[in-house]
């Protein structure tokens, strides 16, 4: 089953979306796979953003991710990368639908509160990078009332 790297960035957990953030992925039908609460450090944070290194707005962004703890996360399920893209929203949050996660709690691109991958191969790079010790073997026994 398809997997995806969501982050809660510094500013969703300083500003109490954590709950409300995971609650809209689980509610939607997706697995909870792995989680933890950490606070990365700056090499940490330019390896998950390599991609963006030569984009001028790098080194802000590196200092927003390193500025607080943030919520990492694996979700699991059918289309999980390109659904969950939708659930969060455009980047830039000024064009974010609302009843998105951007579109509902955020207003700068510089603080758009929540990180998911963007494509299933950059999601399983970004997963073994926050989770080099694995992700947990479970299945939801509420699998055949969510997948026909
Ligand atoms: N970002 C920014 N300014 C920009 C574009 C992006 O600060 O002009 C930040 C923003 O926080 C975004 C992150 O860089 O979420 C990664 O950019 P990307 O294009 O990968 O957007 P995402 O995949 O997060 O929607
Ligand atoms: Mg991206």
């Amino acid at each position: 089953m398809e997997q995806t790297f969501i982050m809660i960035k510094p500013d969703g957990v300083q500003r109490g979306l954590v709950g409300e953030i995971i609650s809209r992925f689980e509610k939607k039908g997706f697995t909870l796979k792995g989680l933890k609460f950490v606070t990365v450090d700056r090499s940490f944070a330019e390896k998950h953003y390599a991609d963006l290194s030569a984009r001028p707005f790098f080194n802000g962004l590196v200092e927003y991710i390193i500025s607080g703890p943030v919520v990492a996360m694996v979700w699991e399920g059918k289309n999980v990368v390109a659904t969950g893209r939708k659930i969060i929203g455009a980047t830039n949050p000024a064009e974010s639908a609302p009843g998105t996660i951007r579109g509902d709690y955020a207003i700068d691109i510089g603080r758009n509160v929540i990180h998911g991958s963007d494509a299933v191969q950059s999601g399983r790079k970004e997963i073994a990078l926050w989770f080099p010790e694995g992700v947990a073997e479970w299945r939801s026994s509420l699998h055949s009332w969510i997948y026909e």
